[in-house]
């Protein structure tokens, strides 16, 4: 029987889905020793700081994770990072493959003047902020304006969009971090503007979240009924299923009859973000009608942009696209990559599964004969690490300290106080 040592850096749906992988493929012949590294005091990445908390069902993924984390042949090692606590290279002498599921973070930039404005920030802020990331806890999100512009035609764009526009009480039975509550119930914003640079017929939104909008009981949802007529002509008789789909909940809204709400999500299409302007902050955006020269101007105070995301770059790998540099998750000798650092920031949590499981076979189809054992924990200093158990702990506070407010978990924030309820 031969038993190997497998290293995955990110406690992510892909470094997960990459560990059940390789469960799945254990046998009496081939067995696994698997250690995931995380740099945060907490495992579960996009599931823990991506996800919209208003989104509670996508979370229950977790579940698998801990089902994938207590088997008995993994340990986690969190509050750990790659670079500074441990080097690839130790990584990649001590363990028989290595295993790179680190995401994408990294908020890509339009590139256009007047875009590091104050009020001008990206959804990679944004998005961690409201959902008690550590390192984001001390943004200053500034809601103080009528109307805030969005920038992308996503999931991730509609996330942040349906953040802005829910009435904030809806926010209460939610994890949500009480600091971003606290500016939510304050926020001054009414309008919240998604703008997209095409047309309808290419809006990446994927339908059940565009379904979902007409069900939102305090905030008007506004698609111009033009907007997807035009759409249907242009994308003509051979459209596809997906874009049909999209199109149908888009016309089901425009279809509705606006609440009178006090707040309102509405789409733009064909605007493409030129300029952004202000004395001291963000005031307004220039955006030209997609394809022609034609310019106009919408008033606002935020700005923010969801336009997809980029690895952050670790030592001894190498990007392109902001991705890691890899032929289907190969990267190099004994070192492997899945997930969003593989392939880019697309498809939803479960895409990772299959895209995990494929790259985990490649893995398992260049094994040689297992080095022998050198234990990476004896390296690292044990008062500092968050172990399962340890994070077991944590998850069991917080979701008792959520149980009184009827929240499903109230999330510690501050790294401290996390390191403290693991017992650091
Ligand atoms: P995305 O789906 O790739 O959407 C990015 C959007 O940004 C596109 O509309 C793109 O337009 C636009 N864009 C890119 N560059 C631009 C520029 N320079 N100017 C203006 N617009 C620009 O990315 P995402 O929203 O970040 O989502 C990432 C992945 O996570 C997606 O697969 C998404 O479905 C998934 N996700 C899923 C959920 C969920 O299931 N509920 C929630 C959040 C995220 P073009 O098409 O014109 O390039």
């Amino acid at each position: 029987m031969a038993r190997y040592t497998v290293a995955i850096v990110g406690a992510g749906p892909a470094g997960y889905f990459a560990a059940q992988a390789l469960q799945n493929m254990q046998s009496d012949e081939l067995t696994f020793s698997i250690d995931i590294f995380e740099r945060l005091p907490t495992p579960w990445g996009l599931v823990r700081s991506g996800v919209a908390p208003d989104h509670p069902k996508i979370k229950t993924v977790s579940k698998v994770f801990e089902k994938v984390a207590t088997a008995g042949n993994v340990r986690l090692f969190a509050n750990v990072e790659l670079g500074s606590d441990i080097s690839l290279q130790d990584l990649k002498v001590a363990y028989d493959a290595v295993v790179i599921a680190t995401g994408s973070s990294i908020g890509k930039k339009l590139g256009i003047p007047g875009e590091d404005l104050p009020g001008s920030i990206s959804a990679a802020t944004f998005v961690p902020w409201y959902n008690a990331h550590p390192d984001f806890k001390d943004e200053s999100v500034d809601l103080s304006t009528s109307t805030a512009i969005v920038i992308g035609a996503g999931n991730v764009a509609m996330d942040v969009a349906r953040m802005l526009a829910l009435e904030p009480t809806e926010l209460d039975p939610t994890d949500t971090a009480d600091h971003a509550i606290d500016v939510f119930k304050e926020s001054a914003v009414r309008t919240v503007i998604i703008s997209a640079r095409r047309g309808a017929e290419h809006a990446a939104f994927t339908s059940p979240e565009l379904r979902e909008l007409p069900k939102l009981e305090h905030t008007n949802v506004i698609i111009e009924k033009s907007d997807i007529a035009a759409a249907l002509i242009r994308a003509g008789e051979n459209i596809e299923k997906d874009v049909k789909s999209n199109l149908e909940a888009m016309a089901l809204i425009a279809d509705q009859v606006p609440a009178g709400h006090e707040r309102t999500m509405k789409f733009q299409f064909l605007a493409t973000p030129k300029e952004i302007r202000g004395r001291d902050k963000v005031e307004e955006v220039i955006f030209t009608k997609t394809g022609t020269d034609e310019e106009f101007s919408i008033k606002c105070g935020l700005v923010i942009t969801a336009i997809g995301y980029e690895a952050t770059l670790l030592e001894g790998v190498d990007f392109e696209q902001g991705k890691v540099k890899n032929t289907d998750g190969r990267v190099g000798e004994n070192l492997y990559v899945v997930g969003w650092a593989k392939r880019g920031p697309s498809g939803v949590i479960g895409t990772n599964k299959s895209d995990s499981s494929d790259v985990m076979k490649l893995l398992v189809e260049d094994l040689n004969n297992p080095k022998p054992h050198s234990d990476i924990a004896d390296r690292l200093n044990s008062a500092l690490v968050i172990t399962q158990s340890q994070w077991e702990t944590i998850n069991a506070a917080e979701v008792a300290a959520g149980e009184s407010k009827g929240k499903p978990r109230h999330k510690a924030v501050a790294w401290d106080d996390l390191l403290h309820l693991g017992g650091l």
